[in-house]
């Protein structure tokens, strides 16, 4: 049994590692000063003697608990969260990540970061290898994210090599499942929600843009498997789902699963929005001997399941008789 800490644990991706890890046998503490996390992510896990849940910002020195592993996922996401405060997503980044890398070299632990797929910006080269150094504007409304995170990455390579701390690099491309918050922001949970409630689906831009989307149990499974793997590989790794859509093919994808009645309509692309994302995941392959398993379809069906579940007990007496809520 290891100890793990999770920060950033009742977060989407963070509470799911959150039980995988318990499930496997493992101590588990979950780190979070509920920004964008929720305590509903990990209710069902509290009252396992396997789990604590600290309450604490990393952005100050992290309570000193000894641990084996760290997963590094503080930081919130979605474009609208992270730009809601940019100033305090930029301190989550750096002073954060010092604090954290502080406590795996106190206990030498093994620690993962969390990266992102916006290290590579918008990017010049297609599909994006992590050999690909990117393309990111550093004074626009995005680079407090991408920015950030690329400076969480050279904090991470310079503590491994100056301070021999165990470390790994993830970076994780669109990722969307069951604990994403109605109010996320992100796109697929925007458009599932919309086409439910029969609400116009909102384009950003011409729809032509496209990402890469790959369902949670898929990410999870490529997270343990990289902090697994020995100590001389520190990555940078992609983890993504390298089946590409137009945002346009998905809004129309969701609106014919959820046989919906909404309408497309197109608002401004923001400010420094990817036009193309898909990542090259050779290595990973390779490395971890991993591949996604979920096709988008399916991954799609899953999420809209559990988000009409989620609308019909808030909503009780609202329903029409197709299953859906009535705005
Ligand atoms: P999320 O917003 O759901 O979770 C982030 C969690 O971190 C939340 O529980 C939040 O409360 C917590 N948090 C934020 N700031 C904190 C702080 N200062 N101290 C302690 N806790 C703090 O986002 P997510 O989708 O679960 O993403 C988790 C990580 O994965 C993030 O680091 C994100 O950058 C990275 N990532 C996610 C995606 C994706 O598609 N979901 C893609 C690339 C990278
Ligand atoms: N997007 C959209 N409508 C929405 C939310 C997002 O068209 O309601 C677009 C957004 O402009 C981007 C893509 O969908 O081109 C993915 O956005 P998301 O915020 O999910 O992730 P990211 O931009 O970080 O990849």
């Amino acid at each position: 049994m290891k100890r793990i800490l999770i920060t950033g644990g009742a977060g989407f991706i963070g509470s799911h590692l959150c039980e995988i890890l318990l499930n496997q046998g493992h101590h588990v503490i979950c780190l979070d000063n509920f920004l964008t996390g929720c305590k509903g992510n990990i209710a069902h896990l509290i009252g396992n003697d396997r789990f604590q849940l600290l309450e604490h910002d990393i952005v100050y020195p992290c309570p000193i608990v000894p641990v084996d592993e760290i997963y590094n996922l503080a930081c919130p996401a979605s474009p609208v969260h992270y730009q809601r405060d940019p100033i305090e997503t930029m301190k989550i980044s750096v002073m954060g990540t010092f604090n954290v890398l502080h406590l795996a070299k106190q206990y030498n632990a093994k620690i993962l970061q969390a990266s992102t797929s916006e290290i590579y910006g918008d990017p010049l080269e297609h599909p994006q290898h992590e050999s690909y150094w990117g393309n990111v504007n550093p004074i626009g409304s995005r680079s407090c994210y991408d920015e950030g995170k690329r400076c969480a990455e050279t904090i991470f390579m310079d503590y491994y090599r100056k301070e021999n701390v165990r470390i790994k690099i993830v970076r994780i491309f669109n990722t969307y499942g069951p604990g994403m918050l109605s109010h996320d922001g992100r796109v697929i949970s925007n458009f599932i929600l919309q086409a439910l409630q029969n609400e116009d689906i909102t384009i950003y831009g011409d729809g032509n843009q496209t990402r890469s989307f790959q369902y949670i149990d898929d990410l999870i499974e490529g997270l343990t498997r990289l902090m697994d793997t020995e100590d001389s590989f520190i990555g940078p790794v992609n983890i993504g789902n390298p089946s590409e859509f137009t945002i346009k093919e998905l809004a129309e994808r969701i609106i014919l699963l959820t046989n919906s009645r909404s309408r497309l309509i197109y608002k401004p692309l923001p400010e420094d929005d990817p036009k193309q994302r898909r990542p090259d995941i050779t290595l990973a392959r390779k490395k971890l001997n991993w591949n996604p398993t979920v096709s988008l379809d399916e991954g799609l069906s899953k999420m809209i399941t559990h988000f009409k579940n989620r609308i019909i007990t808030t909503n009780r007496n609202k329903i029409e008789p197709n299953g859906f809520f009535v705005v």
